[in-house]
């Protein structure tokens, strides 16, 4: 559970987004050129930008076989001397295996946990966020707390809290016209978005994205765009609005907990199969994920059927194509599990707006959609 000492430095030290206050926790270790950090595949892009605009290299590992998060075998074979930390996530609110991942790193290799979905899951009966020097936030749309574009870091270790604080003043405020846009963006979103306007939103938000009138979750990876995000911290109303919320924290969570549980018990379709967690993992589910062996039909089998399904991540580091990896030092093949499992995810809501209604859809619509009726459809890009 995030206790009060954890509200309290999530407001001392909010950042634009949730990979600014991954940036200012790497810079605060001193990692920049010459060393490297570890993460794993099935990510955002928003993490390797995070490493790379300090100037170190992303080193890629793998998640677990039929899982969602880091291996721990995979970890021990990429380590290298150059490593300087480990960025730990817990996927969709899935914790990672702290205990075996913890053996690999000893002492000496810092994990940051990237909590950008998981706010309340425990891991062998601690909460997700205690286990490493440090972990970082995110409350864009998405996320199990939506305050806005808007991040923050809660540091576990003194001095490196110390050294956080110091270099606060660094990051700037968003200038006014884009505190003005970011605000608007965030009424629109709580006015629009309701799980049966998925796929229209998505489209209009996408379409807003290209023509640069919205903030896009997913920045080109373009150093001169990067560099102005990476020196800014929240914006004040966002911070404001985030430090209410997350008041409200473990109501999200019980609802999150029974629109799972609804979602497990419910589900009977041969088209999906549920996804394995580590052992130890008390989850609440930032959204519910499921594995489709005909992905692609099945969301668009979605999309008609105005269910939200959403796709993500349908990228080692979503959403970059195969063709873009190398911009961020992606090895194409690397990590095979990853690669596989991006193929078959597709997530199911669980936030505050899904309704018993949307539930039932969801459910029915999945039911309904037999294994052998989407081998027949054709794979749409
Ligand atoms: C959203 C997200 C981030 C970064 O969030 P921003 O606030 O967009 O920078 C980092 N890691 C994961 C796993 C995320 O889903």
């Amino acid at each position: 559970m995030i206790g009060h000492g954890q509200l309290a430095q999530l407001n001392a030290l909010g950042y634009y987004r949730g990979r600014v206050a991954l940036f200012a926790l790497l810079k605060a270790l001193d990692i920049g050129p010459g060393t490297s950090v570890l993460l794993q595949a099935f990510t955002c892009v928003a993490v390797p930008e995070a490493i790379l605009a300090t100037g170190a290299t992303p080193i890629y590992v793998d998640v677990e076989p039929q899982g969602l998060t880091l291996d721990a075998d995979d970890l021990a074979r990429k380590l290298r001397p150059d490593s300087r930390a480990v960025v730990v996530q817990h996927t969709y609110g899935i914790p990672a295996a702290l205990d075996r991942i913890m053996a690999v790193t000893g002492e000496s290799l810092p994990i940051l946990e990237d909590c950008c979905h998981s706010l309340v899951s425990r891991f062998n009966g601690a909460p997700v966020g205690s286990f490493g020097v440090a972990s970082f936030y995110s409350f864009e749309w998405g996320k199990p707390i939506v305050a806005g574009i808007g991040g923050g870091a809660v540091v576990n270790n003194e001095p490196l809290r110390h050294r956080m604080l110091q270099h606060y003043h660094q990051f700037r405020p968003p200038s006014p016209v884009r505190e003005l846009k970011l605000q608007l963006q965030y009424l629109a979103h709580k006015l629009l978005y309701r799980p049966r306007f998925y796929w229209p939103i998505r489209r209009l938000y996408h379409l807003l994205g290209t023509l640069g009138a919205a903030e896009s979750s997913y920045n080109p990876v373009s150093p001169a765009l990067v560099a102005d995000d990476f020196e800014m911290r929240i914006a004040r109303r966002t911070g404001r609005r985030l430090r209410r919320q997350l008041l409200g924290v473990q109501a999200h969570a019980a609802h999150s907990r029974r629109v799972a549980e609804q979602y497990r018990l419910w589900i009977e379709s041969a088209a999906v199969r549920p996804v394995a967690t580590p052992t130890g993992a008390e989850v609440v589910y930032a959204r519910y994920p499921l594995l489709a062996e005909h992905k692609q039909q099945l969301l668009a089998r979605a999309r008609r059927a105005g269910v939200e399904l959403s796709e993500w991540y349908s990228s080692p580091v979503h959403p970059l194509r195969r063709e873009e990896l190398a911009q961020v030092q992606y090895p194409a093949g690397s990590c095979p599990e990853a690669e596989h499992r991006c193929r078959q995810i597709v997530t199911l809501p669980t936030s505050q707006v899904v309704s018993t209604r949307d539930i039932d859809r969801a459910v029915r619509f999945l039911n309904t959609v037999g294994q052998r009726d989407l081998r027949g459809g054709q794979d749409e890009p």
